[in-house]
């Protein structure tokens, strides 16, 4: 394929999940699971000049977004614009922000501190793209837009996912249709070069078990921060831009589906009610791949309400409401999200003890500690280990 970020053909495919569901088509609950609903290719490219890693195609359309935006997310924009402060990046009156189809704003909190809009057509003296960017097919286009759209003496703030934590961490169904971009710092580097800009500051958060949020601005500048060179460190000696570190991702998803299925089999063989939390996007290709059907997987819980009534993509395991959930008694409840864990845990004592948290083991190549966060916490047991219920 012809590299989204450099227009290089040198790409190499690193990830590949065969045919899956759209991740974000929730077809009517009672509807007939038709094969072609899980017949469209995912992949991911990792181009070998720029070290952008990437959707290779995409055959799906998007759907409008269904998601709630979790506790979690806020709770971390809040400390972002917070960190961000502190450190003397919120200068200036005027905000852009190109925002992400999931959702979530930082526009109030800038507006708290009094952010405005520019003239139309001026550039802004904060732009901001909290996980806006990566769903964009053109990346070139994406880093000409968002340095446009930066004052000559602002900032672009820019939030995403890590590539670093998402194999450290084993996350390979962070790949998923209309996700078009996993960007290091190394690679992102290089595309804020190619329009002029440089890293001055990088801030790490917990989120999704590692998310980095880093200030570029106009030129090439000698004040790059000491994180931003740490992290660029760490990234080189986990070797984030070579094919074979991104292709431990295939084991982990080959490994995590063999699990699921194996857990699933036992739970229902003690004949245990299995239900799952949260009709995450990343939730799909693992049911999907590991060939979940509701008499393994009662039903899956979701605070969206778009998405009570339907069910979960390539399988006929329906969508229900929380309080649904509780009526029905669970022995057990899967979470496919584990940042949303102090969430639901104050949100439904009733289900104390009952949580299983789905996450990936951190068994990826050399899990340097700059890069891994602690990601255990008390009083839940994560579905690798298989929990005894
Ligand atoms: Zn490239």
């Amino acid at each position: 394929m012809i590299c989204r970020g450099c227009a290089s053909s040198d790409t190499v495919r690193v990830l590949d999940l065969g045919r899956t569901p759209a991740a974000d088509y929730f077809p009517p609950h009672r509807s007939i699971v038709d094969p072609a609903e899980s017949a469209h290719p995912l992949a991911m490219e990792l181009c070998r000049r720029c070290g952008l890693a990437q959707l290779a195609g995409d055959d799906t359309t998007p759907e409008e977004p269904r998601g709630v935006e979790p506790q979690a997310l806020r709770d971390q924009a809040a400390a972002a614009v917070e960190a961000v402060a502190e450190s003397g990046f919120l200068n200036g009156d005027s905000v852009i922000e190109f925002g992400s189809p999931h959702g979530g704003s930082w526009l109030p909190l800038l507006g708290e501190r009094g952010f405005r809009p520019p003239l139309p057509g001026h550039p802004a003296s904060v732009v901001l793209d909290c996980f806006g960017a990566m769903h964009e097919p053109d990346q070139q286009a994406v880093f000409r837009e968002r340095a446009c759209a930066t004052h000559v003496d602002g900032v672009l703030l820019i939030q995403f996912h890590s590539l670093a934590a998402i194999v450290t961490h084993g996350q390979w169904n962070a790949l998923r249709h209309g996700h078009c971009a996993y960007y290091s710092l190394t690679a992102l580097q290089q595309m804020l070069t190619d329009v002029g800009m440089s890293l001055s500051y990088a801030w790490e958060f917990d989120l999704y078990g590692g998310t980095v949020l880093v200030a570029a601005r106009h030129g090439v500048r000698s004040d790059t921060s000491h994180t931003v060179r740490r992290i660029l460190a760490a990234e080189h000696a986990l070797g984030v831009c070579e094919p074979r570190t991104i292709r431990h991702l295939q084991q982990a998803a080959d490994g995590h589906v063999s699990s699921l299925r194996t857990w699933l089999a036992t739970m229902a063989g003690r004949g245990k009610r299995v239900y799952a939390y949260g009709a995450a996007s990343r939730a799909v290709a693992l049911f999907s791949r590991a060939g979940v059907d509701h008499r393994v997987l009662c039903a899956v819980a979701d605070a969206s309400r778009a998405k009570q009534g339907r069910r979960m993509p390539g399988t006929d395991v329906p969508i229900i409401s929380p309080a649904q959930l509780l009526a029905d008694d669970p022995d057990v409840v899967l979470l496919t999200v584990a940042d949303l864990l102090p969430e639901v845990q104050s949100q439904f004592p009733g289900l104390t003890g009952k949580w299983v948290v789905d996450i990936a083991d951190g068994d990826g190549p050399n899990a340097d500690p700059a890069l891994t966060h602690g990601r255990q916490q008390p009083g839940w047991n994560k579905l690798r280990t298989y929990p005894a219920v």
